[in-house]
């Protein structure tokens, strides 16, 4: 089997005040999406809730029970960050559905899978909901990876904003790589080059931050010459996507220029070391997205590079070239260069 969707009409439920954007309609997409690849024969499973154990390999215990507190009424955790009545339930539902996707592809069962969910989870950290974010959802899903056998676990993170949430969970952890694309400086401000991981975890956090403006062109650079090396070097068991749309051109909140196309490419390009590393075996769950119509076409996009017999990325070109982007790529491999080979 190739790829396969983990999705639930349940995402819709959890709600956020008017206005914001992490929005229900964006459970929409992800409905459209599922029946648009259920009719091309993939396979669509629902996801289980995830349990406390599940959460508390990423969570603080005493976190859990606030946020378990919140089960069956509105709360504000953060400026940014609300639950209705249904939210707990429903960001157990998020987490066990990149809990659900690690185990059809560790298991075997298929190569990929994509946890299509909301709410997101990248900024979510150890002892604290920001960003729109309860549950750390892929940091979940690596942990649990590595409770199934995975010896060493990289995420790849795509979101216009940096997961501080994953890279703190991990930093000192040398068996999870994280690498992030993001715009910088921007929302939550952290995600600087130098930033590569702590003791032990030195080198395991790499940090690609783009001035507003960036253009596949220069996440191209970025994937060639540093995420893509890096990722063949630490040959990884599982690779995990902290898959978010928001970096899109017209995406609301961020201001970098990709096009769905690019999103395809990065995919592509990530299942590449996949093939390589580990059998091919890769896990995509959503982070942002927040123009309708760009998240759609965007996931679409991923879907479709998992789901497609393997060919190299045809990377969109916007025949714009950054010299910006080139020094941030630059300055990434000078941070790096102690600890991985790059050119
Ligand atoms: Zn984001």
């Amino acid at each position: 089997m190739s790829v396969v969707l983990i999705h639930s009409d349940r995402f819709a439920e959890h709600q956020t005040p008017p206005g914001h954007p992490e929005r229900p309609e964006r459970a929409e997409v992800f409905d459209v999406v599922a029946e648009r690849w259920r009719r091309r024969g993939v396979e669509i499973v629902a996801p289980r809730a995830a349990t406390r154990e599940h959460l508390a390999r990423v969570h603080d215990g005493e976190y859990l029970r606030q946020i378990s507190e919140t089960n069956g009424r509105s709360a504000k955790l953060d400026p940014d960050t609300y639950t209705s009545p249904e939210t707990y339930e429903i960001a157990l539902l998020a987490a066990g559905a990149a809990i659900d996707a690690v185990e059809r592809v560790m298991g075997g069962a298929h190569r990929a899978a994509v946890a299509m969910v909301r709410p997101p989870g990248h900024h979510a950290e150890r002892a604290r909901a920001m960003g729109f974010c309860l549950f750390n959802n892929v940091a979940i899903a690596a942990a649990h990876a590595r409770a199934q056998g995975a010896r060493r676990v990289a995420i790849v993170d795509y979101d216009v904003h940096h997961g501080n949430g994953t890279q703190h969970i991990f930093e000192g952890d040398r068996e999870v790589l994280y690498i992030s694309t993001h715009q910088y400086p921007y929302y939550p401000g952290t995600g600087a080059a130098e930033e590569v991981g702590r003791g032990a975890g030195s080198g395991f956090t790499v940090n690609l931050p783009f001035d507003a403006g960036a253009v596949p062109e220069d996440f191209q650079l970025a994937f060639d010459q540093v995420a893509l090396p890096v990722l063949r070097q630490f040959e990884p068991d599982l690779l995990l996507i902290s898959a978010g749309f928001d970096a899109h051109g017209d995406d609301p909140l961020g201001g970098l220029r990709l096009t769905s196309d690019a999103f395809g490419a990065m995919t592509m390009a990530l299942r590449g070391v996949a093939e390589e590393c580990c059998r091919g075996r890769v896990v995509a769950v959503t982070e942002g997205g927040y123009d309708l119509r760009a998240l759609g076409a965007s996931l679409d996009c991923a879907i479709a590079a998992l789901h497609a017999p393997f060919a190299p990325p045809e990377w969109p070109r916007s025949g714009t070239s950054s010299e910006r982007g080139a020094a941030a790529v630059r300055e990434a491999k000078a941070a790096l260069r102690p600890f991985w080979h790059l050119t």
